[in-house]
């Protein structure tokens, strides 16, 4: 019982440099140094819109095609301005 049995899930890595939550729901291969190709973890779509440094367009993806993360994730920003950070 290690939790390994994933496997149809390609290993994602979260974006370097950011903290934003909106990563729990995104990510890049292992491969993709540069991050260049964002993947929605949860429908796999390769190439999610995300204008440079700005979570923005993965946010509309949650809330156009993700509506339950969506609002998972609206509660977890919620939370986090509620005193999660200093
Ligand atoms: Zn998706």
């Amino acid at each position: 019982m290690d939790g390994e049995s994933d496997s149809d899930v390609e290993e994602l890595v979260p974006k370097n440099n950011s903290t934003s939550v909106v990563w729990n729901y995104f990510g890049f291969y292992t491969t993709d140094t540069d991050q260049t190709n964002v993947i929605c973890k949860i429908c796999k779509k390769e190439n999610v819109k995300a204008t440079d440094g700005n979570t923005s367009g993965l946010r509309d993806h949650l809330k156009r095609k993700h509506q339950k993360e969506y609002a998972e994730f609206g509660l977890l920003m919620k939370r986090l301005a509620n005193g999660g950070k200093t």
